[in-house]
Order: structure tokens, then sequence, then C-alpha cells
């Protein structure tokens, strides 16, 4: 190569050739039947004899079965026919008690369509008719499935399609209300290389990190709960101006001994499966942090026992071993959220489009609406439709499944490690 020339060519339209080329007879060889070990070393033992080429392989087992499907040049040299190539691997199958089907053709498969996502598709359970649904709303838009598979069993049953042919945006739009009509959670990510960069998780901590809304755990230190409670859930629903609300609910916590803090720290519940996403994205090499309209006194602790990289949140006044019933600095209300969170990719060096942010609450929706991908959480209604996509089982780790990981990879990476 020349020093004029660039190192990487731009896109052509012409379509990729193959080393076989694209008009040359193949074959799609499948195979099925019960699995057992040799299954594949013995279908391409028996074509080797034909000296064909490899063009494409594609194989799965489901309970005990394989379907294995080989695209391979038909045979041309040394005088063999197709006809041999057949009845070769029809007496192998039999053989085996395998069901073979061999069908003539030309060059490699059809290039996918233009226009590629990753629909995750969590249910709990997951029913064939919310499946039919969904994959009737794919084929409404225009898109079809190339793929199927399995992320996870547990603890809900998550199947990814890769789907082409249609724009990610109009698949999230039509997928979204059918999601929500039929109580599975649905995303819908674009595919490409951008899915496996390194990324940014932001999230909100009262009742999506933690199961528990921190100011009331320290009402209740303050036997005030009801009337924060009260204003907690009037903000949340977006009737209240949040800071006003926080103003309001941390005024009701004024001469609070400082000790309750550690009090509050050691009742905060994680929710089910945040320490196993937490790990799991930082072995995967991301950085994770959390932003709350709750307290610095909570947050930093969280931070340090779950080895976050970043966390924000407003800080309750503390004077003379009492709370004030102040809280002081600037605040973290719902456009800080968003700020903090442009602030931490700028920092991590990750661009907004790889960040994912999560979060239950109104004032998370600038958060969700700035990032990449922003995931309701067991979110209030007005969170839920105005979010990216939305998961409603009550298990954080479900997320890695939007993310394209697999269960079987969370345990494996587990057994490895511990
Ligand atoms: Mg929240």
């Amino acid at each position: 190569m020349s020093a004029s020339q660039p190192l990487e060519s731009s896109p052509s339209p012409e379509p990729p050739v193959t080393p076989q080329g694209p008009d040359i007879p193949t074959l799609l060889v499948k195979i099925f039947g019960k699995d057992r070990p040799g299954i594949t070393a013995g279908l391409f033992d028996t074509l080797a004899a034909y000296s064909v080429d490899v063009v494409d392989i594609e194989q799965v087992v489901t309970r005990g079965r394989i379907v294995l499907c080989a695209l391979v040049t038909a045979p041309t040299a040394g005088g063999t026919t197709e006809g041999d190539l057949r009845a070769t691997v029809h007496s192998w199958a039999e053989s085996l008690k395998l069901q073979a089907e061999i069908i003539s053709g030309t060059g490699d498969n059809r290039p996918r369509g233009y226009g590629r996502s990753h629909v995750t598709v969590l249910g709990h359970p997951l029913t064939a008719e919310s499946t039919a649904a969904i994959a009737a709303r794919i084929t409404s838009t225009g898109g079809n499935i190339d793929r199927v598979f399995r992320l996870a069993k547990y603890p809900v049953t998550a199947v990814e399609f890769a789907v082409s042919g249609t724009g990610t945006e109009e698949l999230r739009s039509a997928l979204a209300p059918e999601a929500a009509g039929i109580g599975v959670d649905v995303a819908v990510v674009s595919a490409g290389l951008s899915r496996r960069a390194q990324r940014l998780v932001v999230m909100d901590v009262d009742s999506t990190l933690i199961q528990d809304e921190v100011i009331e755990l320290f009402a209740a230190h303050a036997g005030c709960e009801a009337e924060v409670a009260e204003v907690t859930e009037r903000a949340m629903r977006g009737e209240l101006d949040f800071e006003q609300s926080l103003h309001a609910r941390v005024a009701l916590l004024a001469g609070l001994d400082v000790s309750v803090v550690d009090k509050v720290r050691s009742e905060v519940r994680l929710t089910p499966g945040a320490r196993t996403l937490i790990r799991t994205l930082k072995r995967l090499g991301y950085q994770v942090g959390v932003v709350s309209g709750g307290f610095t006194q909570v947050t930093d602790d969280l931070k340090e026992r779950l080895g976050l990289d970043f966390a924000s949140a407003n800080t309750l006044e503390v004077v003379d071993g009492k709370l004030t019933g102040r809280v002081t600095g600037d605040i973290v209300d719902r456009a800080g959220k968003a700020r903090l969170l442009r602030s931490f990719a700028a920092e991590a060096g990750v661009p907004l489009a790889q960040t994912v942010a999560i979060g239950d609450g109104a004032n998370d929706l600038d958060m969700l609406n700035t990032a990449g991908l922003g995931v309701a959480f067991n979110a209030k209604p007005v969170v839920r439709e105005a979010a990216h996509t939305a998961v409603n089982v009550p298990f954080l780790d479900t997320v890695l499944y939007l993310l394209g990981v697999t269960r079987e990879e969370v345990e494996a990476a587990d057994g490895l490690v511990e």
C-alpha cells in the first residue's frame, strides 16, 4: 500500500465479494437430531472427502437437540458430483440417527438488511402469546428477525432478537406500547460496535440502587415518617418542585443526632441484583456512578462499599453533632442529575451515546433522556412512558441483559473470580 492510500477504505455500495464468488453453486447442509459429541467433526470429515470450502456455519443446541447448518461450495474437484456428496452425507446422518437436508443454491447468505438493532425481551414468565405479539410488531415495522437466542432464564426469561431492515427508533416506538400492554419489558438498542465499547452506567439511588427512600429512613428516627412520605410521593409524581419538597422534608429532620447517619447507613437495603450488576459492569470495564436527590452521608458510604467510580448527592448540614434541617451546596435535582451524568461522562471519557442511566422517579427523567440508553426501573408511569426502555421486574441485574450480557457469562465470571 502506498503512503498516499488511506489505511481504511470508505464504505462502498458494492456487495462484499466472498473468496468463493457471488454466483458459484453452494450447498446448504442442515443436520438435525439428538446432540452428542463429535457431530460437527463428523459432518465436516464427511464433507472433506469432496474438497468443498466452508462459506458459513451456524449451530444451536436446544434441550439436547442440535441444528447444524453448513453452507459449503458445491464439489467440483476430482470428478465427484453433488449427488455423491448428498448420498454420503445422508448415509452418515442415518448411521447416527440424524436427519439431513441438503439444499442447492448459489453464493453466500443474502446480506442482512440495513438498520440493525437488538431487541431484548424480558418476561416473568415469557409467554408464547407475548412473544407472538412482539414478533408480529417487529414484522409490522418492516423489520426482519435474523437471529434469536436466550440471554437468561433467571431471574427472568430474557431473549434477544437481532433485527434488521428497520430503524432503531422506529422499532422502539412501535414496541414500547406493545410491551406495556402485554406485561413484558422490551429494550431496543442499535447494533454495532458502540454496544461493546466501554460505557458508563449512572444510577439513581432511592428505589433504584436501594429499595428504600433514604429520607424516609431518617424520618423514622425523627418520628415524622408520614409527613415526609407524603411529600416524597408528591415530588416523585411530578406534582411538587423537587427543591422545595427537599427543603420541606429536610427541615423536618432538624435536631436529629448525627449518630443517626450510621444507623441509616446500616438500614439501607440494596435492590436484588444490585451487587451482581455492579460487579459485572466493573469486570467489563464499565465505570459506574450514582446520583441522588438524597444525601452524600449515604451515597459516599455506598460508593465506598460497592466500589463505585462516581457519587453525587445533597449534603445534610451538621452543626454541633445535630442535623440542622438544611442542606449545603448545590442542590441535586432533576436538571442536576442530567448535568452530573454529563460531567461523569466527560471525566470518564465516555461519549454520552455510550452512557446508560437507570432511575425510577420524575426527577430522573432528564438524566434518562440525556443518556444513550435510559432505563426506567420499576418506575412511576410518567417515567416509564418517557424513557427509552423500562424494566418492571424487581431485579437490577436484568439491566445486564439489555446490554447483551448473558446470565451464563455473569455466572462464569463469578465462578472464575470467587
Ligand atoms: Mg428514585
